[in-house]
This record gives structure tokens, sequence and C-alpha cells, in this order.
């Protein structure tokens, strides 16, 4: 009924790190040739950790543009934008707020392990607590298809779709809904609105799942259809409402970890991230002095890989034949750490090179992100509005 599309978002909390190009980056810029894709600087998200420090927002959202841009996003192909800019968002917020409840938030699992993670702040706030529904609010705007989540993220893409079917349920009544949707099942044809009313029985009466796909295969290729009878009619198939928000999915993409060079998690509150645009010098130091297996404490002391941080790098940056070079190595003792971290400095520095180089421009030109932002927040909040035009229609609230 709606087009596919793909909804993601960053925090601005600080300069990009190779930690983010390979666990999400990565995943958007093979995604954007594929889908339609949404890609939005979420900034009120920044806010619900860093309310009182926000002088960090507005720079870290450039310099993460920029980011995006080096490693490949490409804005003629995604659309980029700043969460704040549509504020649509924060209105579909409040109205999914009412609602929701209270224990759905509170059972996220990330809100506690965050709560805990970031004892230092104090995050007993009611943004804070409503995050996962401005994420839920980010996504349904857009009535996207697929979002793309780590693991960690699949309870949060759960609840939004509870979220969505809650809201076509207590929404989703049209006044003459049953009539106006039996008029747009005749203009469908005779042909073929026999067979929507038989794949309708099967799959409410039989449960036959099958059914309900060939029903949306048959309706998202019926011409004749108007919009808003196609979208009674995806309703009528599953019960007596109309869709209003989309239930996405979520898009798990396997994407390899990269630790930081403590073997912790990257980050830039840790210390042990190497940035996404960091200079050679730096990164070669970086490697050089990345702590390695404890058991080497001399040259002639066998190594375990598996116990390296600097190994998970390799498995990442190196092609098997050097993979195959360290394990060998290390474990007889016949190369040194310098000599193994080499290869990943190399690694690194070569596929920095074209970042460097796609960074440069918007560099040079600060008004060429702005523009393409300006133009990626049109597009957004042009999408965003006809959701909400649907929103406050189905809620009573668009007093015409
Ligand atoms: S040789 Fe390589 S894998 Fe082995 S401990 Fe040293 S840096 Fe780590």
């Amino acid at each position: 009924m709606y087009p596919d599309r793909v909804v993601s978002g960053m925090r601005p909390t600080g300069p990009m790190h190779l930690g983010h190009y390979h666990g999400a980056l990565r995943n958007w810029i093979g995604m954007q040739s594929e889908l339609p894709c949404l890609f939005f600087v979420a900034d009120w998200h920044a806010l619900t950790t860093h309310y009182d420090d926000p002088s960090l927002i507005e720079r870290s959202t450039w310099d993460m543009l920029v980011d995006w841009l080096a490693a490949g996003v490409d804005p003629s192909q995604a659309t980029l934008f700043i969460q704040s800019r549509v504020p649509e968002h924060a209105e579909l917020h409040l109205l999914l707020s009412m609602a929701t409840p209270l224990g759905w938030l509170e059972r996220v699992p990330t809100y506690k392990d965050q709560i805990d993670n970031l004892a230092h702040r104090d995050l007993a706030t009611y943004g804070f607590l409503g995050y996962p529904l401005l994420q839920a609010a980010d996504v349904l705007i857009y009535r996207a298809s697929d979002v793309p989540v780590g693991e960690d993220q699949v309870p949060h893409i759960e609840m939004m779709r509870e979220i969505a079917r809650r809201f076509n349920h207590l929404y989703g009544k049209e006044k003459g809904f049953e009539e106006k949707a039996q008029d747009a099942v005749k203009k469908l044809g005779s042909k073929r609105a026999k067979l929507y009313n038989e794949l309708r029985t099967a799959y409410q009466q039989d449960g036959k799942d099958e059914a309900l796909e060939q029903a949306k295969a048959m309706l998202d290729s019926a011409q004749s259809l108007s919009m808003i009878d196609r979208e009674r009619l995806f309703g009528y198939l599953e019960g007596s409402r109309k869709l209003i928000l989309v239930e996405p999915q979520a898009r798990l993409t396997a994407a390899p970890r990269l630790p930081g060079l403590d073997g912790r998690k990257m980050s830039k509150s840790y210390g042990n991230a190497i940035a996404l645009r960091e200079g050679k010098d730096v990164v070669t130091k970086k490697v050089r002095t990345m702590p390695t297996d404890p058991a080497r404490v001399r040259r002639s002391d066998a190594g375990e890989p598996e116990r390296c941080p600097v190994w998970q790098f390799h498995q990442v940056y190196s092609d098997a034949p050097t993979q195959q070079w360290v394990q060998q190595g290390c474990r007889s003792a016949g190369i040194g750490c310098l000599e193994c971290k080499q290869p990943v400095i190399d690694a690194i520095i070569r596929a920095q090179e074209p970042m460097h180089e796609r960074a440069q421009p918007y560099l040079d030109d600060p008004t060429l992100v702005r523009a393409i932002v300006a133009d990626g927040n049109d597009v957004a909040r042009k999408l965003a509005q006809e959701t909400m035009r649907d929103v406050r229609e189905a809620m009573g609230l668009a007093y015409t």
C-alpha cells in the first residue's frame, strides 16, 4: 500500500568513529541504492542524554553530516535531514504518548541498561523515558517499511509495531467504513472483486497468511483504485480498520564488530576510538600503542590472537593470507606485535583516503552541506505532513 522505505538516525554527540562506520554507516551505504532511504540527525535524541550541555549538538551535527558524506552516503540517492527541522515528529510523539501505556516504555531493555551505563548523568527525566516513543514517531511518521538495527534495538522495533497496531485499532475507524470498503471492492471489477472476497475470507476465517499476501499483491497491481480506496481495502482485509500507520520491520544486518583500541566497545568517552577522518599520524600512533595479548610480555613469548584486540582489527581489515600470517606468527612468536600491527595501520589509512577526499569539498565550502540538508528537510517534511494530515483526521483534530 505504501512504498517500501528505510528510516534511520544517529545522535550527534561527538565525532564519528570507525565503530560507527562498521556498525551502521556501511549498512546505510549498502541500502541507499536498494530502497528509498531517509537518514536523519537525531538532535532531539541527543538532548535526552545531553540536555545539560547542548553546545556540543550543533557542531556535532555538521561534523557528523560531513562524516556521512565522507563515508559514502550519497545525497543524490538518500534524503539527509535534521530531526528538529521536521517538527511533525514532535507532534506525532505527543499524540502517540496519549495512548502509550507507561509499562511499554519502562520494559524496553535498553532503558534500564542506559540508566546503569550513564549513572553519572541524571536520566530520571520524562524525555529519557519517552525516547523510544520519539523513535517510534521518527519511523512511523514516514510509514517506513524497514529500520536497520542491531540485535539490541529489536525490542524498540517491536514496540513501534505495537504502537502502530494500537493506533490503527483505536483511530482507524472511519464512519461508514464497511460500506465504503464494499463500494471499493466493486471498483475492482467483478473477477477481482470475487477473488478479493475469497482471499479475505480465507485469511479472516482460516488464518491463511498466503491469502493475505496474495490479496495484497493483487491490490498493489490494481491500477483502477484511488489511493484512499486502496488503503480501505488493505484495512478491510485484516479487519474493519483503515491502516493509518505502518508496522515497520527490523532489518538486522550482519555488521562486523570492531572493538575499541582496548578491546571494549569503541566509544569516544572511553578514549579508545579512531575517528572516521583521523589523520594518518594519529592512526599510526593509536594502533602502535594498542594493548595486545597480555601474555606476550617479551618478543619471544608466544601469543594468542583471540586474546588480542589487534586480531579483531585484522578480522575486519585483513585478507585471509594476512590473517593466517598473524595466527601463525603470533602463536609461534615468529612476528613481533609492531610488525603485526602494520598491515592494520596500512589498511585503515587506505580505507580513509577516499573519505578524506570526499570530505574536502564540504570542508572547503560548508554551504554545500547546508544546501543538501535544506533539500532533505523539505523532502522529509512533505512526507511527514502527509502522514500527519491522516493522523489528525483520524483523531478528530482536522477541524476542516
Ligand atoms: S602478534 Fe598480533 S595478534 Fe599476537 S599479540 Fe601481538 S598484536 Fe596481538
